[in-house]
């Protein structure tokens, strides 16, 4: 790697983490904030008489917009940092490589102004609508993530993703302008799940996890990233991480998040009798003790076991490193 890559590189991984540390503090005030509303809230509707529970449900309004206001500070506050990360790109890479000829380092350099720039405007923005709608009451209240998923995010991430502010807002009609599409989506740190099938509840989890991952790790560009894939490849395209550049840093942020979820709705993991289970995130258990494995094929009616035209590929390796090397960045929060 060049020198001016790695500078390029050091400084957006230095700024991310500032943005990182601040936003989380703001972002967790405001969480805390919320939380005290709501106890304070049902204490006044049960106690107070004849006007207790108006006043109660005043008293968590507010609770939930300050913490609407915290979290649109937070974004604006990573927003900034992808803009300044945008800049750095354009100096360092983009007149260095024009200085030094170096014309892939121009070319990633002026993607990453651009996915920067245009991530800080759409996470703010989103920050913006999010408020509004908590505002009026457009949107169903933000919850905290249960148990179970915490263990799940826990058993894909290890340490490198942190929960604790990661919050879930459910239905497709609760949530507001964004109802236009059944897809659920990641706004930094809020995960729309719209109306996500029980069944496929913890694997969309995983997915929208990694988008949070990336928010925390990379910053807003995701968001960009994200949508620029779905617009220049094709929506479907997008997802299909087979078709990918290898490493998985190289994948789309679509791409990196369906990877995740395909592996923890069919990796396998090799049980003590030496047969195999799979899905349910098992493969996500395998280490130097207890095998696993990660076999994948396009066609699309059953890509665990394929058929002739579309034979089983082996991803074991890439699956594990990919693993490792998302595990092993440690969370800045
Ligand atoms: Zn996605």
């Amino acid at each position: 790697m060049s020198l001016l890559k790695r500078l390029k590189k050091k400084v957006a991984k230095a700024i991310n983490k500032v943005a990182e540390k601040v936003s989380n503090t703001i972002e967790e005030a405001g969480n805390n904030i919320s939380d005290a509303a709501n106890d304070l809230g049902d204490t006044v509707a049960r106690n107070v008489p004849i006007i207790g529970p108006a006043v109660g449900t005043a008293v968590r309004w507010m609770g939930r917009v300050s913490s609407g206001i915290c979290d649109l500070a937070a974004t604006a506050v990573k927003g900034a940092g992808a803009v300044l990360t945008g800049v750095t790109d354009l100096i360092i890479g983009g007149i260095g490589g024009l200085i030094t000829g170096d014309w892939g380092l121009v070319k990633e350099s002026l993607i990453g102004f651009i996915e920067n720039t245009i991530g800080g405007i759409l996470i703010l923005g989103g920050g913006f609508i999010s408020l509004i709608q908590t505002i009026f009451g457009a949107q169903h209240r933000k919850t905290k993530l249960n148990k179970t998923e915490i263990n799940i995010l826990r058993l894909v991430f290890r340490e490198s993703l942190d929960t604790k502010n990661i919050c879930i807002i459910k239905g497709r009609s609760g949530s507001g302008v964004y109802r236009f599409t059944d897809r659920p989506f990641t706004m930094g740190n809020i995960i729309y799940m719209k109306d996500t099938d029980p069944a496929d509840w913890n694997k969309t989890l995983v997915h929208e996890g990694v988008h949070v991952w990336q928010y925390q790790h990379t910053g807003s560009r995701y968001s960009a990233d994200a949508l620029g894939a779905q617009f220049i490849l094709g929506k479907d395209r997008s997802y299909q991480w087979w078709k990918e550049p290898t490493p998985w840093t190289e994948f789309n942020a679509e791409a990196q998040g369906k990877f995740f979820e395909h592996m923890y709705e069919g990796g396998e993991l090799q049980q003590p009798n030496g047969s195999w289970a799979r899905g349910d995130g098992c493969f996500f258990r395998g280490d130097a003790m207890t095998l696993n494995q990660f076999r994948f094929s396009d066609f699309e009616e059953d890509p665990w076991v394929g058929n002739a035209d579309h034979p089983l590929q082996e991803y074991t390796q890439l699956g594990n490193e990919t693993t490792d090397y998302v595990r092993n960045q440690p969370s800045e929060r």
